[in-house]
């Protein structure tokens, strides 16, 4: 084969499903270029970044084959296991590579940006430096203490010390400390022993380090068990064995906290990825990961594309939280991709959670995964207690019962702290006319039938639409009959805080929600200014985890009967999952704490099972229900959703797509729909979709293979936005 009819075959970021074959740039042997190097290449008027999926034979009947501009890298950036396990996400979400390697490269690599250098300022005390001249606790002081410990990157000085930077030219000056260039791996020092594990946590570090090779290990243990312990013991003998690991944690899970934890006892420069990153810092860890310098990752979502060459283990805490999910684009599930890589690169992957998700225990059951578990706290604490209040027929000031309102009182006279909570902000849900009973609904989300509130902000002077972000002030009268009896309508987060101040004047009440604290270390310094003050905090399901506070004694929930009564088949797991961990915010040190739940249906079959028998109980009963109604674990989904202005070409679209799948004629597989999605108007566009379903994920796979080719070149397909989501969370 001459090298004239030899072409790069490049995955573009485009949504059709195929590659573009180009030649070599002038003046490049076309044999030079590697599979897995970016490329840039003529498209139309424009120029795009592309991968080199393939490089292969000219097509006999292609036409004109044009030359592509540039070889941007001359190593490839994506190879082996990566590339392998992206080209496997692209078949299984049916997706065309070139989007699925757009969502697993940073930005600015994808935009053809360099691969960044990765050497960086560390500091370092000189040999010998004696530290008995210093001021105790003054800065400079605190910052030697630090480097007595181990060198530390300026980006983690950022980090742990603010204003560090004068005290470290003070330290220069005194010829006590120097900074070099080098890379991050070569700033390992010592890590900070932590506790002496128990027998539990035992067992499951040998669990996990006893795989030489692919294997799951489900550690449930209930909150404050010592799960974090496990893993921090875990990971420190993957880098003994000289190898890489990687974790994964919630969105709201990696807080300043969390990294410290990890970089003390771990006595090493760990590396975050997290979205409050810029695209340089991003793509400069992604390079660390790649050239094997960075030698513990710790992110959110995303982070499942690091590369990690010398891989060793993959971590994923709260295995079940819907973070992990992708809900545009690529709807890639990060726990679910995990363990594809894990299982490619042949290491352990733990998935650690106090409630685990139903797939997650399903699989565990069939004997696909190895399953820990942790059955007490760690230490001297005690699970909390849990109270139902009956609340039907009872007086409430803004939700409170008095009951609940009494026993705040008790638990912050005693100086203790209590968290409310109740997963809805804002001021309240409805602003509803007293008169005539209109009541305030958002023109881009509603239907006729499906009218949608506007939830009331700011004491009751805004509205705000949380699906759509629409906003509007608050009107005066009532717009239908005129009348001035507008009421806000239930109870959400501000106004719960906004009673709590009244009737607690003497202490701080403080509020975390999305509106409260939009940056991420936001929460940090609310709570760190909180510290272990008599005090209440209020908030929405940003409370639930994260951030340690052992004076919190007292957890009230209130507010989650609409969680009761939803049509999502998933809804019941969701609730017991978030009470599970709001519940288990409660009493994590030496204080004993209690949960009060208030719930006008305390009879309830999921409250009652879930406070007789825990989670454990909870799922058992959740997994029989599932299997007799056919749903996952025991059945397997996707969801064809397609939005237009107007609903008739969603149906005609997702008509045509259910006929092409009838017509494949794949056993097993059940179609259902088009019906309109749950939330059938957003933001000005009709909304409907079409389930699929089958027992084998086999067959699943096979009719959407059957039916993608024509739904992507059908007239239909232009006139509506439509996506394709395999494994769905929310339907
Ligand atoms: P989880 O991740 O399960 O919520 P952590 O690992 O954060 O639990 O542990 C909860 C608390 O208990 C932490 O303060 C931790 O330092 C402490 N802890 C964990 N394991 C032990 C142990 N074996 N002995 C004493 N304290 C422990
Ligand atoms: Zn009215
Ligand atoms: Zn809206």
């Amino acid at each position: 084969m001459s090298s004239d009819d030899t072409v790069l075959r490049v995955a573009l970021p485009l949504p059709l499903a195929r590659l573009f074959d180009y030649r070599a740039p002038d003046g490049v042997q076309v044999d030079s270029v590697q599979v897995g190097a970016r490329v840039r290449v003529p498209f139309g008027p424009r120029e795009l970044i592309g991968v080199v999926a393939a490089v292969g034979p000219l097509d006999a009947g292609a036409r004109e084959t044009k030359s592509a501009v540039a070889i941007l890298d001359t190593e490839p950036l994506l190879h082996g296991e990566l590339l392998e396990s992206l080209r496997w996400l692209a078949r299984y979400a049916h997706a065309p590579l070139g989007e699925v390697l757009t969502t697993a490269l940073p930005a600015a690599l994808r935009q053809g940006g360099p691969l960044p250098e990765t050497d960086e300022v560390v500091w370092r005390l000189v040999e010998g430096a004696s530290l008995d001249k210093l001021k105790r606790d003054a800065m400079p002081h605190r910052l030697a203490t630090l480097l007595a410990q181990r060198a530390r990157s300026e980006d983690e000085l950022d980090d742990t010390l603010p204003g560090w930077r004068t005290a470290a030219r003070a330290l220069s000056t005194k010829g006590l400390a120097e900074s070099i260039r080098t890379t991050p791996a070569r700033v390992a020092g010592n890590g900070t022993p932590g506790p002496a594990l128990n027998d539990e946590q035992r067992a499951a570090v040998e669990a996990i380090v006893a795989h030489d090779g692919f294997g799951a290990v489900l550690l449930e243990g209930v909150t404050g068990s010592g799960k974090t312990e496990v893993y921090l013991q875990a990971i420190a003998d993957c880098l003994a064995r000289g190898k890489q690991a990687l974790v994964l944690v919630p969105e709201i899970g990696l807080t300043p906290q969390t990294l410290a934890r990890f970089r003390t006892r771990l006595g090493i420069e760990v590396h975050a990825l997290h979205s409050g990153l810029n695209d340089t810092a991003r793509a400069r860890v992604w390079a660390a990961a790649a050239r094997g310098e960075a030698r513990v990752i710790v992110g959110t979502r995303s982070a499942v594309f690091t590369p990690l060459p010398e891989a060793g283990l993959i971590v994923v805490d709260e295995e079940h939280d819907g973070s992990y999910k992708q809900q545009d684009g690529i709807r890639y599930h990060a726990r679910d991709f995990a363990l594809v890589r894990g299982k490619a690169l042949g290491i352990p992957v733990v998935l650690g959670s106090a409630t685990p998700s139903l797939e997650t225990l399903h699989n565990a059951q069939a004997g696909r995964f190895t399953h820990v578990r942790l059955s007490k706290r760690a230490g001297d604490a005690k699970p909390p207690s849990v109270r139902v209040l009956d609340i039907r027929k009872r007086a409430l000031d803004a939700g409170l019962s008095t009951e609940l309102i009494a026993k705040v009182r008790a638990t912050v006279e005693s100086g203790g702290q209590v968290l409310v909570f109740r997963n809805r902000r804002g001021y309240a849900p409805v602003l509803l006319c007293h008169d005539c009973g209109w009541s305030a609904a958002c023109k881009r989300c509603s239907t006729p039938d499906h009218p949608h509130p506007m939830t009331v902000h700011a004491g009751g002077r805004r509205l705000q639409c949380h699906h759509c972000g629409a906003r509007q002030a608050a009107p005066m009268a009532c717009p239908d009959c005129g009348g001035l009896a507008l009421q806000p309508q239930g109870v959400g987060t501000e106004r719960l805080e906004e009673r709590l101040i009244e009737l607690f004047p003497d202490v701080p009440v403080l509020r975390v929600d999305r509106g409260s604290t939009r940056r991420r270390d936001a929460l940090e310094s609310l709570l760190a200014e909180l510290g272990d003050r008599a005090g209440i905090l209020v908030g929405t399901q940003m409370l639930a985890k994260g951030h340690d506070l052992p004076n919190l004694t007292l957890v009230a929930v209130v507010g989650i009967d609409e969680g009761l009564f939803s049509a999502d088949f998933r809804a019941g797991e969701k609730l017991a999952q978030l009470l599970i961990q709001v519940a288990g915010r409660a009493g994590r040190a030496r204080r004993a704490g209690e949960v009060w739940l208030q719930t006008h249906h305390p009879t309830h079959p999921l409250l009652q099972t879930l406070i007789a028998g825990g989670y454990r109980a909870f799922a058992e009963q959740e997994l029989v229900e599932r299997e007799a109604a056919g749903f996952p674990p025991f059945a397997h989904l996707a969801l064809l959703r397609a939005e237009a202005k107007s609903a008739e070409p969603n149906t005609r679209f997702l008509a045509l797509a259910k006929a092409c799948i009838d017509d494949a004629r794949i056993a097993d597989v059940e179609v259902f729909g088009p019906l309109p999605a749950p939330m059938p108007r957003r933001a000005g566009f009709q909304r409907a979709q079409l389930l699929v379903s089958a027992p084998q994920r086999r067959a699943l796979h096979a009719a959407l293979e059957a039916a993608l080719p024509a739904l992507r070149d059908a007239p239909e397909g232009k006139r509506v936005r439509w996506s394709l989501d395999v494994d769905p969370v929310d339907l």
